[in-house]
C-alpha cells in the first residue's frame, strides 16, 4: 500500500497530468486515470516507465 503522499507526487510519464494514478492494492499496480496505462509496483516502489513508442 502506497502512501497518499507518494501518490500525490507521482505523475504518469505518458500524459504527465496530475493526479494521474490510482492504486490497485490487490493487483499491486498503478493505473493512470487519464490514459489507462498500468504501472507495476515492486517492493513498494512504483515503476513509472513508458516502454512502447506508440504513446
Ligand atoms: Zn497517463
Amino acid at each position: 500500500m502506497l502512501s497518499s503522499e507518494i501518490l500525490n507526487i507521482l505523475a504518469c510519464p505518458a500524459c504527465e497530468n496530475r493526479p494521474p494514478v490510482k492504486e490497485d492494492a490487490a493487483k499491486q499496480n498503478l493505473t493512470c486515470t487519464q490514459c489507462g496505462r498500468v504501472y507495476p509496483v515492486r517492493d513498494g516502489i512504483p515503476i513509472m516507465m513508458v516502454e512502447d513508442k506508440n504513446g
